[in-house]
């Protein structure tokens, strides 16, 4: 990869962002988003893959939806040469393949004679990836020996056809047609008509690899009708020959026991992550709803004091990622950095607050058994620490218990705010369509707060009717009956109040449900 010092001129990336699952992109291909000035994606991209875009990135939506396309592509190819002629680094982020019929080709001619420097970095294709998905092997070695992958959608105006479709339907090799749900009729009656049995199973796939995939298996007979029956929309791809009956052996995604549902998480601070792997791994469509939002205090005054007398501290205890994250961001924004902890002793409750110590070079003297305010209390309290000076960097909603807990064992405790929970002004635009499209089963509820605070942020009205129909689960009774005051059933609470129950929980309620 060129280095962009080096450069006078921008370079382009042609990224392959893979059929759908973010997890399919390349090593390489993430490396060029994330080194990239200016990210232009496609509709087919996944949107979650900007998230590797640096906070910097200009990012530029170039979808096309089917329908005259020829005038937005060159307006594209313009794009894609400006940004590089002005000297940014571009990342051009393509479903799939960018060359498989993705009109990579063209775009790189255009920056060919524009004398700009690119890289093609290829991805999974839809017609590789959506079957993979599927559980339909594409060749087999007792089934069929080729495949081959063919537009459904030849150039509009084009008066013959140019595909082969004598060659497509002789023979058993599987057929993989894109862009061929307008055209499936035609499609299923040409290869039909040369030759190619009508009970020959067909497979479509629409949105592959995602948690939404959805599938319809017919004959070359009657998929056009089933496919009309059902709306069956793009993008689809659709999958011909003996391979598809494989599926019923080798269904692997879609058969999961979330698979097909859409699952809010209304996060908290830091359990949103675990959770939604958790529930994805279960084949959910999972939804993040952030219910609070961290930022920097107000007021640094306590906490920059305390920072210039950190050398009279005896311990720094950290309660939370976050607060590790505020703290020594503020030591660096005083141009200082974490040799100015001195000889001051850290603690940290839990291992996840004292990794995310080691970036800055810390590693914490004093992690408790219980990971928990009460277990930090009760690490000091087999020690003497009458007259010993705590400093307490602290969240504006943090509970009393390390302040008054060291001050009862006769420590001194400075307790400067280094970050705020807030609420955020309103829902991702994601979230707020899937639950009005009622594309949406089930919500979560982690703690009171995000309750509460989803409330504020849509108001009791918005709220119960967003979430009529959709199932409530709540962690334990706390949040259950916090739920209950604004009005909500529960229909999900776990016996134990933790992640792992109330996934299992979830996952009982749909079982029942089928
Ligand atoms: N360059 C892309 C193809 C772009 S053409 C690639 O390599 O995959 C657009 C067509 O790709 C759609 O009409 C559809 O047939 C197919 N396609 C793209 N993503 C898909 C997905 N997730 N599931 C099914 N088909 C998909």
């Amino acid at each position: 990869m060129p280095e962009k010092s080096f450069t006078k001129k921008g370079h382009v990336y042609l990224i392959g962002a893979g059929p759908g699952d973010p997890g399919l992109i390349t090593v390489k291909g993430r490396e060029c988003i994330t080194r990239a000035d200016v990210v232009i994606y496609d509709h087919l991209a996944n949107e979650a893959l900007l998230s590797f875009a640096s906070l910097e990135a200009e990012l530029i939506y170039a979808g096309k939806v089917a329908g005259a396309h020829n005038r937005e592509q060159r307006q594209i190819n313009e794009l894609l040469v400006e940004k590089a002629l002005a000297g940014r680094v571009v990342a051009r982020l393509k479903g799939g393949d960018p060359f498989v019929f993705g009109r990579g080709g063209e775009e790189c001619e255009a920056l060919a004679a524009a004398g700009i420097l690119f890289e093609v970095v290829p991805g999974v294709t839809a017609g590789i990836g959506a079957p993979a998905y599927a559980g339909i092997p594409l060749t087999h070695r007792d089934v069929t020996t080729s495949v081959a992958f063919v537009t459904g959608h030849e150039h509009p105006g084009k008066e013959t056809s140019e595909i082969d479709w004598e060659r497509l339907s002789l023979g058993s090799g599987t057929v993989v047609f894109y862009m061929g749900m307008k055209n499936l009729p035609q499609i299923a009656e040409n290869l039909i008509a040369h030759g190619r049995s009508p009970e020959t199973p067909v497979a479509l796939i629409r949105w592959g690899t995602r948690p939404e995939q959805e599938i319809l298996i017919g004959t070359l007979a009657d998929i056009a009708e089933k496919a009309g029956k059902a709306g069956f929309k793009p993008p689809a791809i659709t999958v011909v020959g003996d391979v598809v009956k494989l599926r019923e052996k080798l269904r692997w995604f879609d058969n999961r026991p979330l698979s097909g549902r859409g699952i809010v998480v209304t996060r908290a601070a830091d359990q949103a992550g675990e959770f939604s792997a958790m529930l994805a791994e279960l084949g959910a469509s999972v939804h993040e709803c952030p219910t609070i939002s961290i930022v920097s205090p107000e007021d640094c005054t306590e906490l920059d004091w305390a920072i210039a007398s950190l050398a009279s501290f005896h311990w720094l205890v950290f309660t939370s990622v976050n607060a590790v994250k505020y703290f020594f961001e503020r030591l660096a924004a005083l141009g200082l950095d974490s040799r100015a902890i001195g000889a001051c002793r850290v603690c940290a409750v839990g291992p996840k607050t004292a990794t995310a110590l080691l970036p800055s070079g810390v590693r914490a003297d004093l992690v408790p058994d219980d990971y928990k305010a009460e277990g930090v209390i009760a690490a000091f309290r087999a020690m003497d620490i009458k007259g010993k000076r705590f400093l307490f960097p602290k969240g504006d909603k943090a509970r009393d218990v390390i302040q008054s807990g060291l001050a009862d064992l006769g420590g001194e405790v400075l307790a400067p705010v280094a970050y705020r929970n807030v609420i955020p002004e309103g829902l991702p635009e994601q979230v707020l369509a899937a639950l009005e499209e009622r594309r949406i089963d089930c919500i979560t509820f982690t703690s009171s707060s995000t309750v509460e605070n989803l409330g504020v942020m849509l108001g009791e009205n918005r709220l119960l009717h967003l979430l009529e129909g959709v199932a409530v689960a709540a962690i334990g009774p706390v949040t259950a009956r916090t739920c209950r005051e604004l009005g909500l059933e529960i229909q999900i609470e776990p016996k134990e109040s933790t992640l792992a129950a109330l996934t299992e929980e979830v996952v009982k309620y749909f079982a029942d449900k089928q």
